[in-house]
C-alpha cells in the first residue's frame, strides 16, 4: 500500500519526450523530472496551480535539459542532477550520484546510478510513493540506446530497476512504446501478456493517448529487454548457456537494427 501518495501529471514535450510533475498537497511541494522545454511545463504548472520546488534531471541530453535554465529562472526551484555532468548541464544546485538520497516534503527520494544510455544517468525512486522516474534507461517495453556506457553497464542498470517493488509506477522519458512493442513481438511472439498489452497500446496510440506511466510488474512480464534473464528467451535466441548480460546485449543490438 502506498504510504504517501503523490499526485502526478505527465507533460508531453518536443516530439516524443515526457516530463512529469509530482505534487504533494499536504506538504505543498512539487517536483519536475526533466526539462525538455519551457512552454508545456510552465503551462502545466499554471493549469495545476502547483508551485514548483524541486527539479530532478536524469541525464545531460539536450531533450532532457533544454528548458532547464528558463524553468529554473521562472520558478526559483532547486535543481538536483548528476554530479558527473554538473558543469555540462549547468544550473545544478545539488549534484547527486548513485546511493544519494534527499527529502521531498515528507518522503525520501533515492538516486540510482543507471549508466549505459549515458554515463551520468540517474534514475529517481520514491519508495513511499511507489514511484520511479527512469529517464532514458527503462522505457515502456524498451530501454534506452547505449551511447556512452557498455551493453553490460546497461544490463545491470535495467536489472537494477527491474528489482524495484513490482507495484512501483514508472515514468520514463519518451513515448517509444509502440515501436518497442513491435520489436518485443519479434523476441517473444508467444508471450500472451505481451500480445494483450500490444493491443492495449495500439488502441491508446490510435486515440493519441500516452502509454506512460507503466509499472515494474508490467515490464517484468512483457519487456523483452528486462526479461533477458529468462531461460525461454535465451533458448529461443539460441543462447541457452549464455550469461544474462550477453543475452541482453544480443537483444539490444537487434533493436538497434530493427
Ligand atoms: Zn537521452
Ligand atoms: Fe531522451
Amino acid at each position: 500500500m502506498t504510504k504517501h501518495a503523490l499526485v502526478t501529471k505527465l507533460i508531453p514535450c518536443l516530439s516524443d519526450n515526457y516530463a512529469v510533475l509530482a505534487h504533494d498537497p499536504e506538504e505543498n511541494v512539487t517536483l519536475l523530472v526533466d526539462a525538455p522545454e519551457e512552454g508545456p511545463i510552465m503551462a502545466a504548472l499554471q493549469e495545476t496551480g502547483w508551485t514548483l520546488t524541486h527539479i530532478l534531471i536524469t541525464h545531460h541530453h539536450h531533450d532532457h535539459v533544454g528548458g532547464l535554465a528558463a524553468i529554473k529562472a521562472a520558478t526559483g526551484a532547486a535543481v538536483w542532477g548528476p554530479e558527473m555532468s554538473r558543469e555540462k548541464i549547468g544550473h545544478i544546485d545539488h549534484g547527486v550520484e548513485d546511493g544519494d538520497k534527499f527529502k521531498f516534503g515528507a518522503v525520501t527520494i533515492y538516486c540510482l546510478g543507471t549508466p549505459g544510455h549515458t554515463l551520468d544517468h540517474i534514475s529517481y525512486w520514491i519508495p513511499d510513493a511507489e514511484l520511479a522516474f527512469t529517464g532514458d534507461t527503462v522505457f515502456a517495453l524498451g530501454c534506452g540506446r547505449v551511447f556512452e556506457g557498455t551493453l553490460r553497464d546497461m544490463w545491470f542498470s535495467v536489472d537494477k530497476l527491474a528489482k524495484l517493488p513490482p507495484e512501483t509506477t514508472v515514468f520514463c522519458g519518451h513515448e517509444y512504446t509502440l515501436a518497442n512493442a513491435e520489436f518485443c513481438l519479434t523476441i517473444e511472439p508467444d508471450n500472451e501478456l505481451l500480445l494483450q498489452r500490444v493491443n492495449d497500446i495500439r488502441e491508446l496510440r490510435a486515440k493519441g493517448l500516452p502509454t506512460v506511466p507503466t509499472s515494474i510488474l508490467e515490464e517484468l512480464t512483457t519487456n523483452s529487454f528486462i526479461r533477458a534473464n529468462h531461460q525461454d528467451i535465451k533458448d529461443s535466441l539460441g543462447m541457452s548457456e549464455a550469461e544474462d548480460p550477453e543475452v541482453f546485449a544480443e537483444i539490444r543490438t537487434r533493436k538497434d537494427k530493427f
